[in-house]
């Protein structure tokens, strides 16, 4: 049995009539950050493990999307204001083409997980209330409202007034759901009153209402718990936020056990994905969207970003400086361990690799170094396709030369966002000879000699050792020359490689002329 953390859940978790449905949700009130697709990618692994395994499965993602506009996305026009306390699902889009503010941010952000190969099936709360297929879970979260005010008080200590319903209406008079003081459920219809609340004005409104078909919604944590059982839902984990002691998810498993009479799913919590130690927040537009990082680097980085580490450990990720080049690195190094090119201690590389891949299964293929490729592609005349031909010592497959043009696309990406000024070079275009040893410029010509001759990348170097040992140079001195001679500075990427990728003849003269 793998010891790979999706496959332990799948392991675990207890289905349902012979069936597991797993499951994940988001309120679309923003631009979706980063962050939430932890979420999303951690479930559809969690799914497709428990496909591997042979059980049946399916993958639910639901949009919270008949939940009162309570924040204000800084994105958005003022005019928009007057919105506040409807529900997102009426809420006009901003942008044409969608039919709500709640569907404008959730198509984006759907878009972004499915190329990251999460394609579960949506649901979307207001959908299922309209539809009336919420209404038997209604009438029993209103017949037992003492019993959900008893767990709330007890679980989390919060203060519900007797009466209370776990309802909000939708305002008939001003269209709000935040602002609905709902009581007095007589089997067929609520009362209720349309009052401020923090974030909004009610109108004063007050009528009896039929809570059913989409004139009201559970208050979420009810509704959390009803989601599960209208859905049959057998694995749904949740944000740290919510697993405070007392916190939403213990309350929501007590509602779905004693209210519901439903076993609540096999519950596990995951970290948040920050960067740069900053949490990020949908309603409060901090953080890189979604939709950003999924253009700066490629579907099955983000996967594998995602994948490698327990959902129980935080992610840190500062897209800034090397973090790109090493998590691309690490791919490759995963990519070289599942195809047994190399070997590794810890046993779930082969199967993070696996489950990781977007699309197809994964190929065996040369994969360039992305610093490399990043480093190329800044110098001009060469043709990169041609120089990692070099590098690799044969022809590029197909295959290979579509990841290369891949990786030169994302290279330029990087360079432009995140790099580091190290990484950014330019070719010098007249070297300062004055600054080098009269060793280190006798080693340059000496060498001239033999890269205009000799092209095998071994017997240059060995090359470049008796060279230094004749002019008593150390091989880092004399590295430190030609980087000079060739970018300005003293470091820079493998010289051979990097030598071979220019223009043979203007190499040899820049060296002779040392
Ligand atoms: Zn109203």
């Amino acid at each position: 049995m793998s010891n790979f953390w999706a496959d332990q859940i799948a392991e675990k978790a207890e289905q349902l009539d012979g069936r597991h449905v797993v499951s994940d949700a988001k309120t679309p009130s923003g631009r979706i950050h980063v962050g939430s697709l932890r979420g999303v990618v951690i479930h559809d692994l969690i799914f497709k493990a428990v496909k591997d395994s042979g059980q049946k499965v399916e993958y639910v993602y639901r949009f919270d999307d008949f939940v009162p506009m309570d924040g204000f996305p800084p994105e958005l026009p003022d005019s928009f204001r007057k919105h506040m306390g409807e529900p997102l699902c009426n809420v006009p889009s901003p942008e044409k083409g969608y039919d709500s503010l709640a569907q404008y941010y959730a198509f984006d952000f759907r878009e972004v997980f499915e190329k990251l190969d999460c394609k579960p099936r949506i649901v979307c709360a207001s959908e299922s209330y309209r539809a009336g297929e919420m209404n038997q879970l209604i009438r029993t979260a209103l017949e037992k409202a003492e019993k959900i005010r008893e767990i709330n008080v007890c679980i989390s200590g919060a203060k519900k007034q007797e009466g209370w319903l776990p309802i909000n209406v939708v305002c008939e008079k001003c269209g709000k759901i935040g602002t609905t003081k709902v009581s007095g459920f007589d089997g067929e219809t609520v009362l209720y009153e349309c009052v401020d609340v923090k974030y909004a004005k009610g109108c004063g409104h007050s009528a009896r209402i039929s809570p059913f078909d989409g004139n009201a919604k559970l208050t979420w944590k009810a509704d959390w718990a009803a989601t599960w059982v209208l859905h049959n839902v057998t694995i749904e984990g949740a944000g740290k936020d919510h697993y405070a002691a007392g916190g939403s998810r213990d309350v929501a498993n007590h509602l779905a056990d004693e209210v519901f009479g439903y076993k609540h799913p096999y519950n596990f919590r995951y970290e948040f994905f920050i960067m740069g130690g900053k949490k990020m927040s949908t309603s409060k537009g901090i953080g890189v969207s979604a939709r950003q990082m999924s253009e700066s680097m490629p579907p099955e980085l983000l996967r594998f970003l995602m994948a490698r580490y327990k959902p129980q450990t935080a992610i840190d990720f500062n897209p800034d400086g090397d973090t790109i080049p090493k998590l691309y690195d690490d791919w490759d190094r995963f990519a070289r361990i599942y195809f047994s090119h190399e070997t590794a201690r810890d046993p779930d590389i082969p199967r993070i690799f696996a489950l990781s891949q977007v699309g197809s299964a994964p190929k065996d293929f040369f994969r360039p170094p992305f610093s490399f490729v990043a480093f190329l592609r800044q110098l001009p005349n060469v043709k990169v396709v041609d120089a990692i031909a070099d590098y690799k010592g044969s022809k590029l497959s197909k295959e290979e030369k579509d990841e290369l043009a891949k990786r030169i696309e994302y290279a330029k990406i990087w360079l432009e966002k995140f790099a580091p000024e190290e990484a950014k070079v330019q070719l010098v275009e007249k070297p300062d000879y004055s600054v080098l040893s009269e060793g280190q410029k006798k080693a340059l010509r000496d060498f001239a000699e033999v890269f205009g001759n000799e092209k095998d990348d071994n017997r240059q170097m060995e090359a470049v050792k008796g060279i230094c040992s004749k002019n008593s140079l150390t091989v880092g001195e004399f590295f430190e020359a030609a980087y000079t001679v060739f970018i300005g500075r003293k470091k820079g990427p493998k010289l051979l490689p990097f030598l071979k990728a220019l223009d043979r003849k203007k190499v040899v003269a820049r060296l002779s002329n040392a």
